[in-house]
C-alpha cells in the first residue's frame, strides 16, 4: 500500500500520511514519545487527525498534523488522496497543528495537545483564506481537568500526561 502522497494546496507542499502509513522516525520532534504516548496509534484510530510533513524549499521536511473539527469523514479523505482525486474542498475544515506538551496555568495539569501552527501547507499566505479557516475552526475552550478557560490555540487534547494520573480524552 502507498505510504504517502505529495499534495500541493498552499505555499508549501505537504506529504500526506494515511492511518496505515509508517511515518519515518520523529524522535527529534516527538513530544508524544517523550511522555510515553504512541501518537501513531492514536492517529490510526482518529477521526480528527492525520500526519503530514511540510516540504520546505530545501526539500527538508517538518512533521506536522492536520486537524479537522467539522466532522469531515477522514476515511473518505484518505480514499480520495490515495486515488489522486482529492480537492482543496476536502481540506477546507482542516488546520495545521503540532503535538506539544503543555501545562494548564490554573491547575498545573500536564497535557499532550495538538496546538495550531501557521506553516502554510493549506493556503497561500497572500489569499487571506487562513483567517477564515481559524474563524471556522472549533478549538478546545476549557481545561479538561479544571474547566478554566483556555486561549483559542488548542485543537485537541490527546491525553493527560502523568503524573498525577494518565487518562485518555479521545
Ligand atoms: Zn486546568
Amino acid at each position: 500500500m502507498e505510504q504517502t502522497k505529495r499534495l500541493n494546496l498552499g505555499s508549501l507542499a505537504m506529504d500526506y500520511y494515511y492511518p496505515w502509513s509508517n511515518p519515518p522516525d520523529r524522535t527529534k520532534y516527538n513530544q508524544a514519545a517523550k511522555v510515553g504516548i504512541d501518537l501513531d496509534e492514536e492517529i490510526s484510530e482518529s477521526r480528527t487527525l492525520r500526519r503530514i510533513d511540510a516540504v520546505l524549499y530545501s526539500s527538508s521536511t517538518i512533521p506536522l498534523l492536520l486537524h479537522w473539527s467539522d466532522g469531515t469523514n477522514l476515511k473518505e479523505v484518505d480514499r480520495k488522496v490515495a486515488e489522486g482525486s482529492s480537492t482543496p474542498k476536502d481540506f477546507e475544515g482542516a488546520i495545521v497543528g503540532q503535538e506539544l506538551t503543555t501545562k494548564c496555568s490554573v491547575c498545573g495539569t500536564d497535557f499532550l495537545i495538538v496546538r495550531f501552527d501557521t506553516v502554510p501547507v493549506l493556503d497561500s499566505s497572500s489569499s487571506g483564506e487562513s483567517q477564515e479557516r481559524y474563524r471556522r475552526h472549533k478549538f478546545v475552550e476549557n481545561c479538561p481537568s479544571c474547566g478554566s478557560r483556555w486561549l483559542p490555540s488548542v485543537l485537541e487534547v490527546i491525553s493527560q500526561v502523568a503524573p498525577p494520573t494518565t487518562r485518555n480524552f479521545a
